[in-house]
């Protein structure tokens, strides 16, 4: 491996130069500038399964998946042909299609505590709207989020929130007023004592408690029984709506997402990412008791020029009739597995202090001697070394999250090879 010749990035380095001119930072979601690594990033040309190619002519074995919808691989050609089909019928409408009721159908039979459900353009609308829907039905301003938890931008819950916030050291972003910030209550993750005593204390206060069933944006972090079981209890005692983000952990970690493995019943659930095939889709959805709020059913405001439109709807429903048809998931835990026990290995020969976590196809390699259960332990991973590996993996054709505290992501599309491929690089670049 290390005899490989030395990557050119230059028309991606002069395209950074050209987008920086024209767009804040160069690019149009912080992660991508690849700040936190200490390099620039590079423009992607084409992908396909689990190849992205860069403008240079590189090519990379893919680890982020678009952040985690291309859990089939890149370009799939199915849901490439849905795509192409609804484009030639006509990209908007902006009234209604039966493809929206196909889409539906698809996510309520998947997601046990989904009866009805709205389809929104990102995860932060559908956090947003879950938010003001919890607040509405509930006639109680605060929410309860736990710290490196993301949420998307929604002005609320940009608190204590992960990856990129965490990234760039700014938790509270400039623009969010004392005033909006104040009905969010920040905890730690797994942390069911201050939970309970929190809910206790503010009950009659408390609209609900969002939470990512399995945490992807401080790196993967897995929930304790116990904080899942509180997180249940104290919500029903109280009279909270428990929301469970599983924008990331939706059709990923199970068909079903998190709360199928866990079997826990969330009275709302986020969902984006995978359910949009690699389109702008976001969904949000619950009892139909509470969804019935939502206007016009009821007085909640919810609007969306855009939301369920043919396109995406179109590769929505040809993404999940995959995946439940031919359930990816197996196949996903072993070579998930291997990669997850490679990397342990590497680190461990490199002598690098380290943990992993993973849950199925999701997983991250902390530069930390510490198993990562909440922020406070995350915070202290070594970021200079998780930069290093980053540069040293991406020369050698492997294109991991741009953060030490993004989770990576396997496709079915990614082979044994591939993996082996992965595991021997991490071998030559961890130090
Ligand atoms: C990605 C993500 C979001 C935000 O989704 P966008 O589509 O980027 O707005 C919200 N919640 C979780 C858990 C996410 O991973």
């Amino acid at each position: 491996m290390s005899h490989q010749p030395i990557m050119s990035h230059q028309r991606s380095h002069q395209e950074f130069e050209r987008a920086k001119r024209l767009m804040p930072g160069g690019v149009n979601s912080p992660a991508r500038a690849f700040g936190a690594v200490g390099c620039e990033p590079v423009f992607i040309a084409s992908a396909e399964g689990a190849r992205l190619r860069d403008i240079d002519g590189n090519r990379y074995i893919d680890y982020i998946g678009s952040w985690g919808p291309m859990i089939l691989g890149h370009a799939h050609p199915a849901v490439t042909a849905a795509v192409e089909s609804a484009a030639r019928r006509g990209t908007s409408f902006g009234a209604p299609t039966v493809a929206e009721s196909e889409l539906a159908e698809l996510i309520i039979a998947a997601v046990p505590s989904i009866e009805k459900v709205r389809l929104v353009n990102s995860g932060t609308e559908a956090t947003m709207s879950a938010i003001r829907l919890a607040r509405g039905f509930t006639g109680r301003p605060k929410i309860i989020k736990f710290a490196g938890c993301y949420h998307g931008h929604v002005d609320s819950l940009l608190v204590a929130a992960g990856s990129s916030a965490a990234t760039h050291a700014t938790p509270d972003s400039p623009g969010v007023t004392i005033g909006t910030s104040a009905d969010t209550l920040v905890l730690e993750y797994n942390d069911s004592a201050a939970l309970a005593e929190t809910i206790s204390r503010h009950g009659a206060q408390i609209a609900g408690v969002i939470v990512e069933p399995v945490v992807g944006n401080m790196g993967c972090v897995l929930p304790t029984r116990e904080f899942l079981a509180a997180l249940r209890s104290e919500t029903a005692r109280h009279g909270a709506l428990l929301i469970f983000d599983e924008v990331m952990t939706g059709f990923r970690v199970a068909y079903g997402g998190a709360q199928s493995l866990f079997g826990i019943t969330p009275h709302l659930t986020t969902l984006g990412k995978i359910v949009g095939g690699g389109l702008p889709v976001g969904a949000y959805g619950g009892r139909a008791e509470i969804m019935d709020h939502i206007l016009p059913a009821g007085k909640v405001f919810q609007a969306g020029t855009l939301s369920g439109n043919p396109l995406a709807t179109a590769a929505g429903i040809a993404m999940l009739k995959l995946l439940r048809d031919e359930p990816p998931y197996e196949r996903l835990e072993t070579l998930s597995k291997r990669l997850a026990d490679g990397l342990t290995r590497a680190a461990a020969q490199a002598g690098v202090p380290h943990s992993v976590a993973r849950m199925g196809s999701m997983m991250t390699l902390f530069f930390n001697p510490d198993p990562v259960t909440d922020w406070s332990v995350a915070d202290r991973c070594d970021r200079a070394a998780y930069g290093r590996y980053f540069r040293a993996m991406l020369e050698r054709g492997i294109y991991l999250p741009c953060s030490q505290f993004e989770a990576l992501f396997v496709s079915s599309a990614h082979s044994e090879a591939d993996i082996d491929t992965t595991i021997a690089a991490a071998k030559d670049a961890i130090k």
